[in-house]
């Protein structure tokens, strides 16, 4: 048993982050670890329980460790805070009060900042300027639902694999949700992981269990536990506890919802497009609205830095956040002119009103409706050089949108969906199905298929892989498809049976040796001779600094390459992708990672063969002169992206852009080619 005691430096104290991070650190050991604050005691790889303790700046926490690996625990924990828990220069998390914009994703609309001056409009509401833009239309009001619960008990055993299955099935939909958020920002889908994360915290589980142990059901276990651990933290009194108490509710809600097998998501939606308000929206809440049914948002409290509202400036929805209880004595069908740029909500506005927000409101859609104009042109260069613009999409409905806003075809399908959200894998007649439908749905355009690209960071139960302590250097891609033939086997055949129907493609993800490629290639050679099915050009994804380096010689071989530079940037530098404070400087405008996609680029135009971007970068504005530059001759991009990627080709000559990929292969750091770039 070893005692430690630390002064918590952190500005905000033992807070969000740093306590991530220290619980993250303790999760790495064997040994029971505690930690000890004033009259309480915690378990050290619980965060909610750390984040309970409540350690504000200055404080001090006594540290037990007991167990084989107590002495390497000490040493990483004391490291850990020594070097700042992740803040190393103690940067405070931004306060959470009304006036602090959210750092905005890449390309994305910073927080507004609020316009405090404003004059009230006549029935007007003030609340928080949380995501820009105007809405107008009638109000429709989202009333959360309680969960209805069972009171039986099926015993332990059962009432735990009731659990078990629930969280599972919480994880995929989480994940489901992430991907959704990551495809339009992927800094703000990270929130997703903290609420899988908080799936697996090791309080709040064992709590659960010590309920159903002493006979509760799954489901009242849960609810209990779940409102006792953001009771706690509400209780602090401090906003970004109270922020991670909403996160708790979210994501306990979700699972209760499983529990209780309660499919609540079918909300009575009106017919026309609505300006919705409620008490407050989860992050989940928010992620799933259908924008096609949602113009904007307001909510009667939450904060411009929550989730949700960074989740709503992701998304484009106009949004005010914090207007008060006052909000919900609007009924339903009330007609109001919501403008989130400065936080004012006119209920009942007169036609004067109306069409001055109505013309505002068509300004600003002017830019992005010449763009869309365009969407089906081909994207040429000032001198007439022409770059094919794809889509990245994940699943028919995609498929459809994206042939309709322009794309010259799929540069990526994340074939992923199929296999997610379920206990047992797709077969091959219902992958089959699907393939067909969206190489039919792409009237003949290229479809790249990637292969299942799963493991480590995103698990499938059906698809055991031991615990990783490096997921992402793990068992993944097509290393984890070669060990298990009978998934990548399976998906082979549903896609060559399907290549008759359109024009599809094969690619593989995460190849970082030439056997890998060898052996993969095998396999689509072997299947389609058994079935006789078209030739079909067969790719691989570059992702891994090793394959860019090795691109001369893949390219002898493979047919195109796609750099995903999502993956590239991150093994390049070294950067968890997720990681909550590296994602901001995991920038794929690093000169090392352009350096990179020009030796793809070279390797490959030296055999003849073309390369797409399929990474975040490729809708990137500031990437986009850099891509087409080193000669990259595909971009593909989510579908809202396609037009306005089109027009800025088109702003483009090729000559100048060749010049700027010079020098900026030739920049120090991503900075300094931003700057070079400029707007
Ligand atoms: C990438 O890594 O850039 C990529 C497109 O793949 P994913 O984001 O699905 O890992
Ligand atoms: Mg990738």
């Amino acid at each position: 048993m070893k005692q430690l005691n630390f002064v918590i430096d952190n500005a905000t104290g033992l807070h969000a982050r740093p306590a991530k991070v220290f619980v993250k650190t303790a999760k790495q050991f064997k040994s029971d670890i505690r930690v000890l604050h004033g009259s309480k005691k915690v378990n050290a790889k619980s965060l909610i329980a750390v984040l309970g303790l409540g350690v504000e700046h200055g404080g001090t926490i006594q540290v037990e460790l007991d167990g084989v690996d107590e002495e390497l625990a000490a040493e990483a924990l004391q490291t850990a805070v020594a070097t700042g828990l992740g803040e190393g220069e103690h940067k405070p998390e931004p306060a959470t009060t009304n006036l602090v914009a959210a750092k905005p994703a890449p390309g994305k609309p910073a927080a507004p900042t609020p316009v405090a001056v404003d004059k009230l409009p006549k029935n007007g509401l003030r609340g928080v300027a949380a995501a820009p833009g105007l809405a107008i239309g009638p109000v429709f009001q989202l009333r959360q639902t309680a969960v209805t619960l069972t009171q039986e008990f099926a015993g332990v055993a059962a009432e735990q694999d009731r659990l078990e299955t629930a969280l599972a099935c919480g994880q995929e939909q989480l994940f489901a949700l992430r991907q959704k958020v990551a495809a339009q920002a992927p800094e703000e889908a990270a929130i997703f992981d903290v609420h899988r994360e908080l799936l697996t915290d090791d309080g709040l589980l064992e709590a659960v269990q010590q309920k159903i142990e002493a006979r509760q059901n799954a489901g009242q276990a849960w609810q209990a536990t779940i409102e006792e651990q953001a009771a706690q933290l509400s209780a602090l009194d401090d906003p970004l506890l109270a922020a991670r108490a909403a996160d708790i509710r979210d994501v306990g809600n979700r699972i209760l919802k499983l529990l209780a097998g309660d499919d609540s998501s079918d909300v009575q939606w009106p017919d026309h497009p609505v300006v919705v308000i409620a008490h407050d929206l989860t992050p989940s809440d928010t992620a799933t609205l259908d924008p096609q049914k949602v113009l904007g948002f307001a909510t009667a409290v939450g904060g411009p830095t929550a989730h949700s509202a960074i989740i709503a400036r992701a998304l484009s929805l106009p949004a005010v956040v914090s207007v008060g209880e006052g909000l919900l004595d609007v009924a339903d069908g009330t007609a109001v002119i919501l403008n989130g740029s400065n936080g004012m909500i006119q209920v009942n506005p007169d036609e004067a009103a109306q069409n001055e927000a109505k013309s505002q409101l068509a300004a600003a859609k002017k830019q992005q409706q010449v763009a869309s104009e365009q969407a089906a042109e081909p994207a040429i260069t000032l001198d007439n050089h022409r770059m094919e613009i794809a889509a990245n999409i994940g699943g028919v409905a995609d498929a459809q949108k994206a042939n309709q806003s322009g794309a010259e075809g799929v540069g990526l399908l994340r074939t992923e969906f199929l296999f997610l959200d379920r206990a047992t894998p797709p077969s091959e007649d219902e992958q089959f199905a699907v393939y067909r439908q969206i190489a039919e749905a792409m009237e003949g355009k290229p479809v790249i298929i990637r292969t299942l690209d799963i493991g480590g960071d995103k698990p499938l139960p059906y698809v055991k892989v031991p615990p990783e302590d490096n997921p992402f250097l793990g068992e993944r891609g097509l290393r984890l498809c070669l060990n298990r033939p009978e998934l990548m086997q399976e998906q082979l055949r549903a896609i060559l049976r399907a290549a008759s129907y359109g024009s599809l493609r094969i690619m593989f993800p995460m190849v970082a040796d030439m056997s890998e490629w060898h052996a993969a290639k095998t396999m689509v050679d072997e299947i389609r001779a058994e079935l006789n099915a078209p030739e079909v050009p067969v790719g691989i994804m570059i992702e891994i600094p090793a394959a860019a380096l090795m691109a001369d010689l893949f390219a002898k071989e493979v047919d195109f390459f796609s750099i995903g530079t999502n993956d590239l940037t991150q093994y390049t530098l070294a950067m968890d992708r997720m990681h909550p404070t590296l994602a901001g400087k995991s920038d794929g405008l690093h000169p090392a990672v352009l350096r990179l996609i020009d030796a793809t680029v070279r390797g490959a135009h030296a055999s003849g063969k073309w390369v797409g971007v399929c990474g975040e970068l490729g809708a990137d504005p500031q990437a986009t002169p850099i891509l087409l530059g080193l000669g990259v001759d595909e971009l593909s991009v989510s579908v809202p992206s396609i037009a306005l990627v089109k027009a800025k080709i088109r702003s483009l000559n090729r000559a100048e852009a060749q010049k700027l990929a010079a020098k900026a292969l030739a920049c120090a750091t991503a900075r300094q080619v931003r700057d070079l770039v400029g707007d």
